[in-house]
């Protein structure tokens, strides 16, 4: 409790604070990430492939259809709701000053929590556009069964997230690098910092109250000001609930 009320402390007094969340804030809405004990990456292998090449840019190309049945099976959770992490991140733009979150998430469940600024630095499972003539797709649109063609060329239809081997949007990377600079309050959420450039967000960080809310050990762990090795669905509620009190 001790290190929620000095996170609870730094969020309350901080001009500018920015969120940085990954895979671990969502794994309690039932989406697993990759490098926890259950997540992706140990899971039982049902393919010959490690899952960095399974999601890169050349399986993509090589190997459509066993990268959409991975793709559907392991990455799409069209059910899945916002959990007490995401909900708290976007009650705490109305009690705090919230510039951006910024997420390696690719889930949607911020914006669908009510945060407004989200910048989605992998990009979404929600989009898809043709590779041939561009036209948009939603999820909703595909058959996830099968390699989705597009309605209007036949042309191949990609999601838009970022894949292994592609470079990230250049204005959402820019975005991400501005609000970080200018953060005096950095607050970390359910990553385990080992994925660039996303990581590489927190040397732009200049302030001294770097939040690191992870239950596990991460890079940057010495640089924290406060770690919080505990749920993010706990943690962030009971700091909104204590937010809420003394506002
Ligand atoms: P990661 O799997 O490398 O690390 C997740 C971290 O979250 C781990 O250190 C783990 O200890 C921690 N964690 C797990 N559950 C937690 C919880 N309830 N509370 C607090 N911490 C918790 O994930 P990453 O660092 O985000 O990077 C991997 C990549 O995975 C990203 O590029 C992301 O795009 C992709 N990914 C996204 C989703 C998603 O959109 N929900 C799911 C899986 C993977």
């Amino acid at each position: 409790m001790e290190n929620i009320r000095k996170a609870l402390e730094l969020v309350h007094t901080a001009k500018s604070l920015v969120i940085l969340t990954g895979a671990g804030a969502s794994t309690e809405s039932g989406i697993p990430d990759f490098r926890s004990s259950s997540g992706l990456y140990n899971k039982p292998k049902r393919y010959d492939y490690p899952a960095e090449v399974l999601l890169s840019h050349s399986f993509f190309v090589e190997h459509t259809d066993i990268f959409y049945e991975y793709y559907f099976s392991n990455l799409v959770y069209k059910d899945a709701k916002p959990n007490d992490c995401h909900i708290a991140l976007a009650e705490m733009e109305q009690l705090c000053n919230v510039k951006a979150v910024i997420t390696q998430n690719i889930d949607g469940l911020h914006q669908q929590a009510g945060s407004s600024n989200v910048i989605e630095l992998h990009g979404t499972i929600k989009r898809y556009h043709c590779m041939k003539c561009n036209k948009p797709y939603s999820l909703e649109e595909l058959e996830p069964s099968s390699v989705p063609l597009c309605t209007q060329c036949g042309g191949i239809i990609k999601p838009d997230v970022v894949l292994y081997e592609e470079p990230l949007n250049e204005n959402d990377l820019m975005n991400a690098i501005q609000q970080t600079a200018a953060a005096d309050v950095l607050l970390v959420i359910g990553t385990s910092l080992t994925v660039y450039p996303a990581a590489g967000l927190l040397n732009y960080y200049k302030g001294n109250k770097l939040i690191i809310m992870n239950m596990s050990q991460t890079p940057f762990d010495n640089s924290a000001k406060v770690i919080i090795r505990d749920k993010a669905g706990r943690s962030m509620k009971k700091v909104v609930s204590l937010l809420k009190e003394n506002h």
